[in-house]
């Protein structure tokens, strides 16, 4: 990965901006696939991101949030949580198990479930906390070795294991390879989630956001093409 040099935060009118262009090729995406335009939800990642861009897409009507780091996502947004009753927070990046309490006490949903033990603990959480826990089964379409993600051949057991447990699952949410074309992988995500009838699918990122929603995409987790390049280095992160 490749750093750029320090770039200015972008401006409150350019954040809007963006989000406006972001949320006319998701409606034209939804249209040039028969789609009702409203078909598809933006997720704003704002992972990373200092206050002003938070602010500056709330202030634009953006309500919809990911972040992939439960202590980042904390301190970003559990003062903030009061002001906003419609705010929605989604967990996108790998969680582990000692962290489930602090993941279903600030997010709405969790994106990344994809084991058995990580299940357990957070049905656990959610019990203790009298709140119904919703999440998404992350499936390894790429079947890579280093990415977390269920493979597709132990979907089936996870989810029935997840909903023993008592979780609401509501979706699958896949992050393709980044060297390959993400079609086939979009297409896998859709099929293993009709075959469960799951109605949920968060795929598509900057990159490839209009091609998720030709393949089904409910949900598309958009970051730089809002915020523009993260600057820190983006570790996979362990909690
Ligand atoms: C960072 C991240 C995104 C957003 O990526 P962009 O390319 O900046 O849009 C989407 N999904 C996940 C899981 C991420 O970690």
């Amino acid at each position: 990965m490749t750093f750029s040099s320090p770039e200015p935060v972008p401006s409150s009118s350019a954040v809007a901006a963006r989000l406006e262009t972001v949320r006319r090729r998701i409606v034209a995406a939804c249209r040039a696939s028969g789609r009702a335009a409203g078909a598809v939800t933006l997720i704003a990642v704002s992972k990373t991101q200092p206050p002003e861009a938070i602010e500056a897409a709330l202030a634009a009507g953006q309500r919809i949030f990911g972040e992939n780091r439960v202590q980042e996502a904390q301190g970003r947004w559990a003062g903030r949580r009061d002001h906003l009753p419609d705010l929605e927070l989604r967990l996108i990046g790998p969680l582990q198990s000692n962290k489930a309490a602090d993941a279903v006490a600030l997010f709405d949903v969790i994106e990344t479930l994809d084991r058995p033990k990580l299940a357990d603990a957070l049905a656990a959480a959610g019990a203790r906390a009298g709140k119904p826990v919703r999440v998404l089964v992350q499936v390894n379409t790429g079947a890579e070795p280093q990415k977390a993600g269920v493979p597709p051949a132990g979907v089936a057991a996870l989810i029935d294991h997840a909903r023993s447990a008592g979780l609401m699952v509501e979706g699958l949410m896949c992050i393709p390879p980044a060297e390959e074309a993400p079609g086939p992988h979009f297409a896998l995500l859709r099929k293993l989630a009709r075959r469960h009838g799951l109605e949920t699918l968060s795929m598509g990122m900057s990159g490839d956001f209009e091609t998720a929603v030709r393949f089904g995409a409910t949900h598309v987790r958009v970051g730089s093409s809002l915020f523009g390049e993260r600057k820190g280095p983006e570790t996979p992160s362990s909690d």
